[in-house]
């Protein structure tokens, strides 16, 4: 069986209903297999290590039923993954405000789910939208030269509010980012019970401060560093008319208890995975990488 663009029928429903299960966006359900359905599939394709052509053959066939069937169990028993493995730490999951093609919920480890929690509830209280684009990142998925081999994604450490929330719509995006300066960005949410403030807006468009856009607002960076997350730099290529997946504004790392110079990115898998687990995956060859040295 083979399903690719402008296939019609059953089956194309069900891969879109098993697709927005897991938190891709198929556009509508109706068994037309559209652009969106196909961009839905090579996403799912690139993050299930299968080759990313759009196209439902027998192995993206059968990784869809596969992941449909953990993402069910997850469900019934969402904390469950680690229990009985004495040492790991959980995988939790916690909740997102769906927003456009966001997630719902995404997975952390325990310690910066609680800590992102607390954040949660801060942005809930004043009336805001905390957004996202997943956090945990399957040791299977295949590095690329847009996802770093070492990235915090893999150890539970990691978030991406959705990358759609903000730098598009001054008037409207969830969050406005602005600059400070040195590639980094400062992310406010816009909430009713947050303070006043008159914020100079970046778009993908200008790629630094423009506009002033006053609103009521919480200071995001801040809420989310005073619990342990740190943010990280643009890339440079952002800035010389790169994608805007270079801009990394939605991006979000817990370093507590992390020692630069000592702590290890093998060391940090291991924390959420055993050592037979983590062995056979493409991430552990950078096992040996030192947070503050050549992993950040
Ligand atoms: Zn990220």
């Amino acid at each position: 069986m083979y399903l690719k663009e402008d296939s019609r029928g059953e089956d194309v429903k069900t891969v879109q209903e098993i697709l927005k299960k897991l938190g891709y966006n198929p556009g509508p359900v109706d068994g037309w297999y559209g652009q969106k359905t196909e961009n839905a599939v090579i996403c799912f394709q690139e993050e299930h290590n299968l080759y990313g052509d759009g196209i439902i053959g027998p192995n993206t066939w059968q990784s869809l039923h596969q992941a449909l069937a953990i993402h069910i169990e997850e469900q019934i028993n969402p904390q469950a993954e680690n229990d009985g493995q004495t040492g790991l730490m959980n995988w939790v999951r916690v909740p997102a405000d769906p927003y456009r093609d966001g997630y719902d919920r995404f997975f952390l480890r325990e310690d910066a789910a609680q800590a992102y929690m607390r954040v949660y509830e801060k942005v809930q209280e004043a009336g805001g939208k905390l957004t996202s684009s997943g956090a945990r990142r399957s040791l299977q998925a295949a590095v690329s030269p847009s996802r770093s081999a070492t990235s915090f994604h893999y150890t539970g450490r990691a978030l991406d509010l959705f990358v759609g929330s903000s730098m598009e719509n001054r008037a409207l995006d969830p969050f406005v980012v602005s600059s400070d300066g040195d590639r980094y960005w400062r992310v406010f949410v816009r909430a009713d019970g947050g303070k006043p403030m008159e914020i100079e807006a970046v778009t993908y468009g200008s790629r630094k401060n423009g506009k002033l856009v006053n609103d009521r607002f919480l200071d995001l960076t801040s809420l989310f560093k005073a619990e342990g997350f740190e943010r990280i730099r643009a890339r440079r290529s952002f800035f010389n008319n790169g994608t805007w997946l270079g801009a990394e504004w939605w991006h979000f790392q817990y370093e507590k208890g992390l020692k630069k110079g000592v702590s290890t990115f093998g060391g940090e898998l291991l924390k959420v995975y055993t050592e037979d687990q983590v062995r056979p995956m493409p991430p552990w060859q950078y096992r040996a990488r030192v947070f503050g040295v050549n992993w950040f």
